[in-house]
């Protein structure tokens, strides 16, 4: 008898454990971007107001497959729009097992070529497998998340398609996203020469918060981006005690000049903003 009573309340304990998980995760009609703690590397999951889920990057290992079971439901296992700024490695790394663990939508890459690079080859391996539609990022071409988010796409240019560069940092693709009258400008690895073509191009910039290019590197976050962008805050993705001295001591000193705050996922682990 009492065995029945333990099972029965286990039974209940699960189902009300997951019942209001589940509840937390109702949209909220707010847009939420989590910055997730992913060590030295970049896995930025924004939802949107009514539940829409855009990933943006893998990471440099498999932990973004945890952070994304604590913030999508457990009965939606679905990523609507999967971004791939560039194919290194910490970037990619979570992205061919998310393939196989969840239904993916669409997914905006840059379609360079890269050599000897078995993470990159595995991803589009599974694309061809899970078979989800393919958007090359293409600055002319702005994507409509349908409920008053706007990715407006500011680079690469379209014809960094099928290149093969050296290093693909400067290939990055630069995402402003929209939301009423907020908006966050997400950077992948740019450094300061695509800052500069950015700026050339008079692509509108202008954003409330900045994801910090390439980890705070001392090679971006050059002065003029800094003063076209104008953030309210910026946030920067590394791994505690990262061997690249990310962020660079220089550059944020250069944001703390601005009166620009900078949070940091090496000190605070996942960091969690709404728009209303
Ligand atoms: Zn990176």
């Amino acid at each position: 008898m009492f065995w029945r009573t333990g099972i029965i309340t286990g039974f209940l304990f699960v189902v009300l454990t997951l019942t209001v998980r589940e509840l937390f995760l109702v949209p909220s009609g707010d847009l939420r971007i989590h910055t997730l703690d992913v060590g030295q590397g970049d896995s930025i999951l924004l939802v949107s107001p009514s539940g829409k889920n855009i990933l943006i990057d893998g990471g440099p290992d498999t932990s973004a497959l945890e952070h994304l079971g604590k913030y999508l439901s457990f009965f939606d296992r679905r990523i609507d729009l999967l971004i791939l700024t560039h194919p290194d490695l910490d970037h990619i790394t979570a992205l061919p097992d998310i393939l196989k663990r969840y239904r993916i939508e669409t997914i905006l890459l840059t379609g360079i070529q890269k050599n000897n690079a078995p993470r990159y080859e595995s991803f589009l391996y599974q694309i061809t497998q899970h078979t989800p539609s393919i958007i090359v990022a293409d600055p002319a071409k702005d994507i409509d998340i349908g409920d008053g988010l706007i990715l407006d796409i500011i680079w690469p240019p379209r014809s960094t398609a099928r290149t093969k560069p050296s290093k693909a940092n400067n290939t990055s693709v630069v995402i402003r996203a929209v939301f009423g009258s907020g908006s966050i400008l997400l950077t992948g690895d740019i450094e300061t020469k695509a800052e500069m073509e950015i700026l050339m191009s008079g692509a509108d910039i202008r954003s409330d918060i900045l994801k910090v290019p390439h980890h705070g590197s001392r090679t971006s976050s050059s002065t003029w981006f800094l003063l076209a962008i104008k953030p309210a805050l910026a946030i920067v993705s590394a791994g505690r005690d990262n061997q690249f001295g990310h962020p660079h001591l220089e550059v944020m000193e250069r944001y703390r000049h601005f009166g620009i705050p900078v949070r940091n996922t090496a000190e605070e682990g996942t960091i969690s903003l709404s728009f209303p």
